[in-house]
């Protein structure tokens, strides 16, 4: 590539570049990516044409109201039921505020709370009247009884005054706490946002155009390899006892009884109701309670049991809802980017992204769209201002990848002061000779060889011709200036490291990957439309030593050369090791094939670690290159070497004060060992096959700090998990890397980017540095003011990625989007996004238990949320009574995915997850994006009876809750971890016989890893389905199929979020309660 070359404009924009082939790799294995070639780079045309403002910067452009009209459908009254009381309340609901009053706008979503239970009567006697689910809206003016009053107070949320802004824990030092990470996933289309068929068929009966037959585009390349992705559940079955609790299923009538009086104290603020769904009144949930310390009442409460109640879950707000109303509003339309401040589709909505001037919402999404003028106005809201990034984000094939732009020697156009890159939010002054920065207002020069004139409106002619005028996101190919010690980069090198213990051999472990690597070797990311990779490759094994070899295409067979000083690790030879794939193909062949067998013998079950990664390292420094190491271990490193641990391992710290300390690495050998790693570009990607705890917490410290990802597949065993790791192997090894990365984000003036989460380095406060940045990482950047912004020039947001591609190439890439700022609180809360709050909540609490107890953390995230929703309702909702909760309608998901959040198994984890597991997700969610932490945090639930087999279409989601399950379907649950298949007992036995090849219930096994292939519809069907949903995940899920009634249920059931946790984590229903409660407890 010869990079030097001197166009001064713009490449060949408005063709394919080549440079982006990789945007259709032929699939693993051979097959060509259906249908992608075309249109890879669309050409560019110009804006579209109903776009009437492409540089949406400067002016008051005032952003309609994205979140504006709001579907009918979700409409301001929540479900109201039939006030139990009709005194009560029923008014308030129904004739509440008239939508109009409310200042906040009409998406006011309001709950009605009952009263207090002691002011309720005989209480079945006046249910029985009301037939369907509903509850009794409290309102103060009834009276509040007493118990309210008592109850809740010493307050834990009153103690902490009311402007409990800030949480209580205050995240580590920024550059201090990096997390692993990890998030993979290669071509094909970022997950979640809802490239693929449209998930979740709307019931309304409009077929959407998406189709099944063929998975998403991405997922075609997959096609003969499927994703892989670990499993955080901890593999040994739960304990058996744990199956005691009453079945879960469907409606079961009449297996709950009426709860044991002691259990139902009343409540204050919540109100009795029946259950409207299954005519069956509920009990409040005895293990609510523990988990939130001013609810200590609760339960306790003597006296005659009142009856039970509790609000109708049908009443309030449903994820499933928004999301098909998302689905059915705006996924049609592709999502233009031309105005400034427009809040995006939901990420599970498919819909497509024309890129007109701001980054695409794959790129960037932001948890508010209009934020604050001021810092006292967001610190009032409490509303964290943060993005979401996702740089090197895949795209639909239907969608352009970001053109390369090439200035020649010069490089790229820059402000002088800030160093903000060319965009289309600088204005052009003085006929075009000099230009103003967006972000600092410095002028300066343009440059003879990018002169051009202006037009009567200012713009420059070129401005269609040029990416970086016209588009949110392109790239610039650097110049030599971009690189280190001033040198153009050599391609990047892979090294396989693996583990050749006596429990990876025994496990077949080591043969798997040797035969597997013949083949996955010949599709190393090309970067571009290379005709081969440039990739080179090493090898080394190791267990209390390392052996090294040498591969030379020269040699007849492959040497081994062993150091066993590994206090003092060097790499024995230079010439050999790192070799061109297709060169020395013969030997690596034969490498390969004696591996396994060089080691079949061995007895040693004592490993090192650091010393590998050490090796690695010296090995890239050696060839003055960027690379990845592919470590494949197995056990905790309990050898004599540098690195060496102990197992340390205590569950009994658990909910104490030291239960961070599970978090945290045990030596800072590996953070040190990580920073050299990214000084020299060298990333690091963990495959564990863990028998036992292997302390994840600091292995996983150098994966995290360089940007690598980590896999986890505990009991490895190769009938059962030898396809999920294969298709991880294979997608992490082929995606595209951008290798020695520098991310920095710019921002206009007012607000600046003040912490980062994700896995990455930093050794400043600006810099965000990665070994390795591959398509599936995210980086979520939180922003405070430093300064007023107006609502004239709204507030800027540019993220350059210097990076290395697979192919060698120096480039810049860089996105920008442009905000709307507000005077009014009503409009930041109009313009919010919830999943993507969520994202940033998960991420920041997931940081905040190295350094905090994890009830403090737990506690702080109910309050910054209590504070958020308070804010809204005392200054955007009209007065109304305080029995009624008012939720933004942009955030009304909030208190639900909130609740998932802290039940999680890093916040709150039940007996069955281990340290390992916790540290594993915790490295895990810091790096993913939107879409992921929406599925992971609130799981897909699929009716498989419900599926068409003559349609395209996924059967409409439900919500996850046993209440839903019946006994005679079956369903499939993902999170992105893991695909559940539950089988209710009274499943029809045709169906059993089509899916499962058994003729009966009691004969399906649930130590299937895949699902058998049979002839039929609904076999078809539903393994087309699943392979759709692999294909959307970065990577390969973990089957478990679960029978009703069977000791796994325990597992599955962990998944129903809306429910109470085994863990003692709070069903949604109570948890609204308790949150209503915090509320109220702020507005007082
Ligand atoms: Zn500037």
């Amino acid at each position: 590539m010869s990079v030097n070359q001197q166009a001064h404009t713009g490449p060949p924009y408005g063709q394919p570049q080549p440079a982006y082939q990789r945007y259709q790799q032929p699939g693993y294995g051979g097959q060509q990516m259906p249908g992608v070639p075309h249109s890879q780079y669309g050409v560019y045309n110009g804006p579209m044409p109903g776009y009437q403002q492409p540089a949406p910067p400067q002016g008051p452009l005032r952003t309609p109201p994205t979140s504006g009209a709001p579907p009918p459908t979700s409409g301001a009254l929540l479900p109201v039921g039939q006030p139990a009381y009709n005194q009560f309340g029923q008014g308030d609901v129904q004739n509440g505020i008239p939508a109009s009053d409310m200042k906040g706008t009409s998406h006011n979503n309001l709950i009605s709370f009952p009263g207090p239970s002691t002011s309720v009567p005989p209480a079945s006697g006046s249910f029985t009247a009301t037939g369907s689910g509903l509850y009794t809206p409290y309102s103060s003016s009834q009276g509040p009884r007493p118990a309210s009053m008592t109850h809740g107070l010493p307050p834990t949320s009153l103690s902490q005054g009311v402007p409990l802004a800030q949480p209580a824990f205050s995240g580590p030092p920024l550059s201090m706490q990096r997390l692993p990470s990890q998030g993979s996933g290669y071509a094909p289309p970022p997950s979640s946002t809802g490239i693929g068929p449209s998930n979740y068929p709307s019931t309304t009966g409009a077929p959407r155009p998406s189709t099944m037959q063929s998975p998403p585009l991405s997922g075609q390349a997959l096609a003969g390899l499927p994703a892989s992705q670990p499993n955080h559940l901890a593999s040994p079955p739960p304990p058996q006892q744990a199956m005691s609790g009453p079945h879960p299923g469907p409606p079961m009538t009449g297996l709950q009884g009426p709860p044991p009086p002691s259990t139902h104290p009343s409540q204050p603020g919540y109100q009795i109701q029946q259950n409207g769904s299954f005519g069956q009144v509920r009990g409040p949930q005895p293990n609510y309670g523990g988990a939130y310390p001013g609810t200590s009442n609760y339960g306790s409460q003597p006296g005659p049991p009142p009856p039970p109640k509790r609000l109708d879950p049908d009443s309030i707000p449903s994820p499933i809802q928004v999301i098909e109303d998302d689905r059915n509003n705006r996924g049609s339309e592709p999502f233009v980017t031309g105005v400034r401040g427009q809040v995006p589709p939901l990420v599970t909505t498919n819909f497509l992204v024309k890129d007109q001037g701001n980054a695409s919402p794959r790129y960037i999404r932001c948890t508010s769209y209009n934020i604050p003028c001021t810092s006292d106005m967001a610190k009032q809201s409490q509303v964290p201002l943060a993005a979401v990034i996702k740089p090197l984000a895949m795209l639909p094939t239907e969608e352009t990848p970001p053109y390369l732009v090439d200035h020649g020697e010069s490089g790229p156009i820059r402000c002088n002061r800030c160093k903000a890159y060319m965009c289309p939010f600088m204005q052009f002054i003085e006929g075009g000779r000099r230009f103003q920065c967006c972000f600092c207002s410095c002028v300066t020069e343009v440059p003879p060889h990018y002169f051009q004139h202006l037009d009567h409106t200012g713009k420059r002619v070129d401005f269609y011709d040029r990416p970086e005028l016209s588009l949110g996101s392109y790239e610039f190919l650097a110049t030599v200036d971009y690189c280190k010690n001033n040198k153009f980069p050599d391609p990047p090198a892979f090294i396989f490291m693996i583990d050749v213990s006596y429990n990876a051999v025994k496990s077949g472990l080591v043969r798997l990957i040797c035969e597997e690597l013949k083949s996955l070797l010949d599709y190393l990311p090309r970067g571009g439309n290379l005709e081969e990779s440039a990739i080179r490759v090493g090898f080394v094994t190791y267990n209390k030593v390392l052996h090294f070899y040498n591969v030379k295409s020269s040699l007849a067979q492959p040497q081994m050369m062993v150091v066993s000083d590994v206090a003092d690790m060097f790499v024995p030879l230079l010439d050999g090791f790192l070799v061109n794939v297709n060169e020395s193909r013969a030997v690596i062949t034969s490498l390969l094939d004696q591996i396994p067998e060089m080691f079949a013998d061995t007895r040693e079950t004592e490993m090192v670690f650091a010393p590998v990664i050490q090796a690695g390292l010296d090995a890239l420094k050696a060839a003055e290159c960027a690379g990845k190491l592919f470590i494949f271990h197995t056990s905790l490193p309990i050898a004599e070497a540098p690195g060496k641990l102990k197992n340390r391992d205590d569950k009994k710290l658990i909910n104490t004060d030291k239960e961070k300390t599970l978090f945290q690495p045990q030596t800072n050998f590996y953070s040190n060992l990580a920073k050299d790693c990214v000084a020299q570009g060298c990333c690091v990607d963990l495959f564990l096959f863990p028998n036992q705890y292997l302390d994840v917490a600091t292995l996983g410290v150098v994966t995290y700090q360089t940007g690598g990802s980590i896999y986890k597949y505990s009991y490895f065993q190769l009938e059962t998990d030898q396809e999920r790791f294969l298709n991880d192997l294979r997608r992490d090894v082929q995606k595209e890397v951008g290798f020695d990365a520098v991310m920095r984000v710019r921002t206009s003036t007012g607000i600046r980017a003040t912490d980062f989460f994700g896995a990455f380095y930093m050794s400043n406060t600006t810099d965000v540095e990665l070994a390795g940045l591959d398509c599936d990482k995210t980086i979520t950047v939180e922003f405070k003011h430093d300064d007023k912004l107006s609502e004239d020039s709204g507030a800027l947001l540019q993220c350059a990625l210097l990076y290395t591609s697979s192919a060698g190439q120096r480039r810049l890439r860089i996105h920008n989007l442009s905000l709307n700022c507000c005077t009014q609180l009503a409009d930041l809360y109009r313009n919010c996004e919830t999943d993507t709050l969520i994202n940033y909540l998960a991420k920041y609490a997931y940081r905040g238990v190295l350094n905090n107890p994890v009830k403090t953390v737990r506690d702080a995230l109910i309050n910054q949320c209590a504070q958020i929703l308070a804010c809204y309702r005392k200054n955007c909702a009209s007065p109304s009574s305080a029995g009624q909760l008012i939720l933004p309608e942009c955030m009304k998901l909030l208190p639900v995915y909130l609740n998932c959040v802290l039940k999680s198994d890093v916040l709150q984890p039940g007996p069955e997850v281990s340290t390992d597991d916790r540290a594993y997700i915790r490295q895990l969610v810091t790096s993913m994006d939107v879409a992921e932490t929406n599925v992971f945090f609130y799981p897909r639930l699929l009716p498989l009876t419900k599926v068409d087999v003559d349609n395209d279409a996924l059967p409409a989601a439900i919500r996850n809750s046993e209440e839903r399950l019946s006994k005679g379907d079956m369903y499939l649950l993902e999170n992105g971890l893991n695909i559940f298949v539950w089988v209710g007992v009274n499943v029809q036995q045709g169906l059993i016989q089509n899916l499962f090849g058994v003729s009966s219930f009691s004969q399906i096994s649930n130590t299937m890893s895949t699902l058998p292939i049979l002839e039929n519809p609904f076999s078809k069907k539903v393994r087309s389905i699943m392979d759709m949903l692999q294909a959307q995940r970065s990577r390969y899920m973990k089957l478990i199929i679960v029978k009703q009634e069977d000791k796994f249920e325990m597992l599955f059931k962990h998944f129903l979020v809306e429910d109470k946790s085994m863990s003692g984590g709070a069903s949604y229903v109570d948890f609204l309660c308790h949150m209503h409660k915090e509320i109220r407890q702020l507005l007082s």
